[in-house]
């Protein structure tokens, strides 16, 4: 006799990604019985077209610059190309690797994996190739995809999306990269240093156009000085392919040609068709509206990650998917700050931020109300080392605390673990000036900001 509650669960997650996984893991961890339904691989796009892909095609452009630029230390190489078939061999092991780790992971935590499409039935319930799955709470985590324009078709060839990106079997000679967002700074970066002639093209007029402006700027002349050319303040008007690739036409009556067209300009949730709307989840265009617990406005029924509004970034999607584990579990944990989170743009030089930036800082707490500073890194040590040029800007409310650090330079993505702390733990200057840091690091140039915005700097004129 086939068991009635076979089918039926404490938690359905519906999507194994960075938020569907996290959610299923803390959930089983608590000892809640759970299954989780994804159509394609566990991770999601993180692991297997986002995160982890293109950080291994940076590292691998940062070894390309290595070995060009040599001889500025002192050491001889050569550079003799780029072997795209064994980048991908590289990148491709890293994400395999990785994959096996996680699939251990889903059996050893003893969460049920469910292979195949899933569709919201009812409230409590999930569909899959016609089995119907039953529990008494529903996480949605389907995620998303990337986005293009009205009118723009993505070809996979002559036009493409970071998917196509990322799988591309060699090294194009030119490429036009529409949107100078996190997405296309980073593939514009690696790609400069793989050899190819790179301009984005950019609405906004500036790059990273959500990060503070000093950083965009200091992106921006660190992209000159590499010759990656942008063009920001100009919306793209239409492309026509040519017998070399593409012809994107801008706005001011401007063309550019190039051998492909990169489109970075967002990703949309993954919410169609899916059943959420039908049994009552709130949505607006497109993304599950949730309440600060991650509750939708059907009772028993969450969403976590990209399809949630606000930072599209695996962490979160991490954090949020414990939170609503231990939400469920009853154990009412602390609401997730999204301010909090800390982002990076893994470009060379890199980008790190967390909190507010300055205007948005200026427009919360007053304009007269805030103090900066900017602590350049020509003088710290291990920057001069490494040849990197870049900052570490900070914002304070006067007498209170850090509400924002703002970092550019190579590597600066490992100082932003401190400065999240900081920047949660609502620490004042004047707390993180007498703790130590390591000489010489990087890391120094935060606590040099801390102990300048306290009001005793140490290397600075
Ligand atoms: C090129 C690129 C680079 C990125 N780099 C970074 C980075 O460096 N750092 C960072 O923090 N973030 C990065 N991101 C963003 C990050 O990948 C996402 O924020 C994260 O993956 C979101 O997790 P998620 O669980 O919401 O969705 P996803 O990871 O998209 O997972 C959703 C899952 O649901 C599955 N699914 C969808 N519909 C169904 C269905 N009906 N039935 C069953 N399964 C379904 C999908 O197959 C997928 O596996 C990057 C993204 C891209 C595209």
């Amino acid at each position: 006799m086939s068991d009635p509650h076979a089918n039926s669960f404490d938690v359905l997650v519906l999507g194994g990604g960075s938020g569907g996984y996290a959610t299923a893991f803390r959930a089983t961890q608590l000892g809640l019985s759970v299954a989780l339904v994804e159509k394609d691989k566990l991770g999601g796009t993180c692991l297997h077209r986002g995160c982890i892909p293109t950080k291994a095609l940076l590292h691998a452009g940062e070894v390309a610059d290595a070995a060009r630029e040599a001889d500025q230390f002192g050491i001889q190489a050569v550079f003799n190309g780029v072997d795209m078939k064994a980048v991908n061999a590289y990148k491709d092991g890293v994400v395999t690797k990785l994959y096996k780790g996680l699939q251990g992971l889903a059996k050893a935590r003893k969460v049920t994996l469910i292979e195949g499409e899933g569709r919201l039935v009812a409230p409590d319930a999930v569909e899959v190739a016609g089995t119907r799955y039953t529990a008494k709470n529903v996480v949605l985590a389907t995620g998303s995809y990337s986005k293009t324009l009205p009118g723009l078709v993505v070809d996979g060839e002559r036009v493409i999306t970071s998917e196509h990106a990322l799988a591309l079997d060699h090294v194009p000679d030119s490429a036009i990269i529409l949107g100078g967002g996190v997405i296309g700074c980073e593939f514009a970066s690696a790609w400069k240093s793989f050899g190819v002639d790179v301009t984005i093209v950019e609405a906004l007029p500036r790059l990273l156009a959500v990060e503070d402006e000093a950083s965009s700027k200091a992106l921006e002349r660190a992209f000159r000085k590499r010759g990656i050319k942008f063009k920001v303040g100009k919306p793209f008007e239409g492309v026509e392919r040519t017998d070399a690739g593409v012809k994107v036409s801008i706005q001011g009556g401007e063309t550019i040609e190039a051998e492909l067209l990169l489109v970075a300009v967002g990703r949309g949730p993954t919410t169609a068709n899916l059943g959420y709307e039908e049994h009552g989840v709130k949505m607006e265009r497109g993304f599950v509206i949730t309440d600060e617990r991650l509750r939708t406005s059907v009772p028993g029924v969450y969403a976590v990650g990209d399809i949630v509004p606000g930072v599209q970034l695996a962490h979160r999607g991490f954090q949020q998917g414990i939170f609503v584990a231990e939400e469920i579990a009853g154990l009412h944990p602390q609401v997730i700050e999204e301010s909090g989170i800390p982002r990076v743009t893994y470009s060379e030089p890199e980008v790190a931020s967390v909190g507010l930036n300055e205007s948005k800082a200026r427009e919360l707490h007053g304009e007269d109300k805030i103090e900066t500073v900017q602590y350049d890194l020509t003088g710290n040590g291990k920057s001069q080392i490494l040849k990197t040029a870049g900052f570490v800007k900070l914002i304070r409310v006067k007498d209170g605390p850090v509400v924002g650090v703002h970092m550019v330079g190579a590597r600066v993505s490992e100082l932003i673990g401190e400065a999240q702390l900081i920047y949660n733990w609502e620490a004042f200057p004047g707390d993180v000036a007498p703790l130590v840091h390591m000489h010489p690091t990087q890391n120094e140039a935060l606590g040099e900001a801390h102990l300048a915005l306290a009001g005793k700097p140490l290397h600075v004129h």
